[in-house]
């Protein structure tokens, strides 16, 4: 199992785990409401969202939360503490004999429908998350190209800009595998991404797009410009070797081959012309950008 699938099934363990707890406490005030017997202390208590199990949960798993959502992040804890504060007035309520709190069931219904729904939508986000994204570099995969390829075909309609296919390929990349062992040539895969990536624009979508190929969709007015960007790229690359533990920085070089996409081609054909311009970049001595005729 890759190491995002991996980690999707463990969250989404803990978050079950912390769910089937948080229901069966649910159960409990049912049935202190049933018998009148007393909810105990943990229940009633200010704090209580902060003791229980899921709370413990929400807390630890905050961080990945918030980087999924941020605004669903924070739903999740305030509707967790209401559904506490509602449970709390139906117990008080309960157990000293009085009738129950009509306006507390009714918040606690909808904290705790608000709650499943939004674990819902993170739970689903996780597991696309774990089929979408390359578990290496984090980047997305091929899957959603397509789609966004389409977007970018009309962005650039509306705007009056070009939409560009810029493919990537590190050079003598074999020979790193071959030097230094598949572990280093991973590690070398992860650092490129993470150097692309920090100079990405707002608009521009980079994925893993196979082995040692990375593909970028990006707008821009007009040749020369799609070429400077390409341009910061090889720059970018450049001016960041890798740090191999116990061999010092080992340098990168990418070939790029640029197309601009034209009226009426689509994904593939763009692609191909991409690849057509990255190949006579490679006979041309490497390390440059091309772009197709
Ligand atoms: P060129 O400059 O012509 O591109 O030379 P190259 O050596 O990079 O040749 P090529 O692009 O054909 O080689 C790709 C190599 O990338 C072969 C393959 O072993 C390696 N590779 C592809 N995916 C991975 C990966 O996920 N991890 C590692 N470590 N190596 C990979
Ligand atoms: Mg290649
Ligand atoms: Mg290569």
């Amino acid at each position: 199992m890759s190491d995002y699938a991996h980690r999707a099934a463990v969250f989404i363990a803990e978050l079950d785990a912390a769910v089937d707890v948080h229901l069966d406490w649910t159960r409990r005030v049912l049935r202190c409401a049933l018998t009148h017997e007393p909810p105990g202390e943990q229940m009633l208590a200010d704090d209580a969202h902060e003791r229980c199990h899921f709370g413990q949960w929400l807390v630890a798993a905050g961080p990945e939360l918030e980087r999924l959502d941020a605004r669903k992040a924070h739903q999740l804890v305030s509707l967790h503490r209401r559904m506490h504060d509602a449970i709390r007035l139906i117990c008080q309520d309960v157990h000293s004999g009085r009738p129950g709190n009509l306006e507390a069931l009714a918040t606690f219904e909808s904290s705790q429908a608000g709650l499943v729904q939004r674990l819902a939508t993170f739970k689903t986000r996780i597991l696309a998350d774990a089929v979408r994204l390359d578990p290496l570099t984090g980047l997305p995969l091929r899957y959603s190209l397509e789609g966004e390829f389409m977007m970018g075909q009309r962005a650039a309609h509306r705007g009056g800009t070009a939409l560009f296919v810029a493919m990537f390929d590190i050079d003598h990349f074999k020979r790193v595998n071959d030097t230094f062992g598949h572990i280093v040539g991973d590690l070398a895969l992860r650092h490129l991404a993470d150097t692309l990536r920090r100079i990405l624009r707002p608009n521009d979508r980079l994925y893993r797009y196979g082995g040692e190929e990375f593909l970028l969709l990006m707008l821009a007015e007009d040749d020369s410009e799609a070429e400077a960007a390409a341009g910061r790229f090889l720059d970018a690359v450049r001016a960041s070797p890798v740090p191999v533990p116990g061999h010092g920085d080992l340098p990168l070089r990418v070939t790029i081959g640029l197309a601009r996409v034209a009226e009426g081609d689509g994904l593939e054909i763009s692609v191909e012309r991409a690849d057509q311009a990255l190949y006579r970049g490679k006979q041309a001595g490497r390390d440059r950008c091309v772009v197709a005729g």
